[in-house]
């Protein structure tokens, strides 16, 4: 079995999409009832102890991205407290499960990251279960796709807005309070945040948002020794995209446009994660690492 070491074309490393693509779930979805399922790095993602002893929170820890991210962290030697919302507790299991046979400490706390009281609670976990917190890496995100301004209700941009961009604020605010230096927050942006979609107003715009937060929280905690950086994404296959972050019969075509021309997968995101959350991105902050099949970006 190849890991992310093992050298090989990566335009054929994963599938392009296919009429097979097209499946529609419930929001959140669940990763496991999906087709293909995504490659969240069980079986690819190979640890060399580059976060040993870190204490880390990962919010979306159940799927997709952040559940790529909660593995690889683990496997590099991190404790984790997981994030997710109690409806994804099938697929938030494996994950625990995972984190677990890597020998590390994980601590599931479901709940709604709308809630200030519950961004607050993960970070009070992890200090007093984990006995501080070195990583914050925020993960969760909402995308529903809405083709008309008209049709875009103020709860849908409200959730929206808190989800992406209030429950990042929260997390950081109380997580800096706790934070050695050394330690490191990575944000979710998007390759929307500079190619919005027309279908995406709301969720581009917060992606957006979240780029020039966190240049503008990297340089305000410099000077405690934290690093803030981001990971903005292209097309990669998550419960997100087939829970109504896109139209159904777009998902054949899922990620064609890009360079490399077939969308990544969330194990192929991790590195960037553990890259900018290990002490070898010392010199880096404010940054975003785009990791989206070779799209020009700004
Ligand atoms: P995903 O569905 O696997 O993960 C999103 C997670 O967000 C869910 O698992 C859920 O646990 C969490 N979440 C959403 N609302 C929440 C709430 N109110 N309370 C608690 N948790 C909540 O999909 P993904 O694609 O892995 O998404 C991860 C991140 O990647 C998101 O920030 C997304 O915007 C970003 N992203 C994804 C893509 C892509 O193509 N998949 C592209 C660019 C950016
Ligand atoms: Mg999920």
């Amino acid at each position: 079995m190849s890991n992310q070491y093992t050298m090989q074309d990566p335009t054929t490393q994963y599938t392009k999409a296919g009429p097979e693509f097209q499946q529609q779930q419930q929001e959140p979805g669940l990763q496991k009832k999906m087709n293909p399922v995504p490659d969240t790095g069980e079986d690819t993602y190979q640890g060399t102890g580059r976060l040993t002893g870190r204490k880390a929170i990962v919010t979306g820890a159940d799927s997709g991205i952040g559940r790529a991210v909660a593995i690889a962290f683990a496997r590099e030697g991190a404790d984790v407290v997981l994030s997710y919302m109690p409806e994804e507790e099938e697929d938030a299991k494996q994950v625990l499960k995972l984190v677990q046979e890597a020998g590390r400490t994980a601590i599931a706390i479901p709940g709604d990251l709308k809630d200030e009281e519950y961004c607050e609670q993960l970070v009070d976990t992890a200090v007093k279960q984990l006995g501080g917190i070195d990583i914050l890496a925020n993960v969760a995100g909402k995308q529903q796709f809405v083709p008309d301004i008209a049709d875009l209700t103020t709860k849908h941009f409200d959730d929206t807005f808190k989800t992406n961009v209030y429950a990042m604020f929260w997390l950081c605010k109380a997580a800096v309070k706790h934070m050695q230096p050394g330690s490191a927050i990575i944000n979710t942006s998007s390759i929307q945040a500079y190619n919005p979609s027309p279908i995406l107003l709301d969720y581009a715009t917060t992606k957006a948002a979240i780029n020039t937060f966190s240049k503008s929280l990297a340089q305000q905690v410099a000077g405690k020794g934290i690093r803030v950086n981001v990971v903005a994404p292209g097309p990669v296959w998550t419960p997100l995209q087939v829970v109504g972050g896109q139209p159904e019969e777009v998902l054949k075509e899922f990620g064609a446009s890009t360079p490399l021309g077939r969308p990544g997968q969330p194990a192929e995101m991790a590195p960037a994660y553990v890259f900018l959350a290990s002490q070898e991105s010392s010199y880096i902050s404010g940054e975003t690492l785009n990791a989206n099949g070779g799209t020009p970006t700004p």
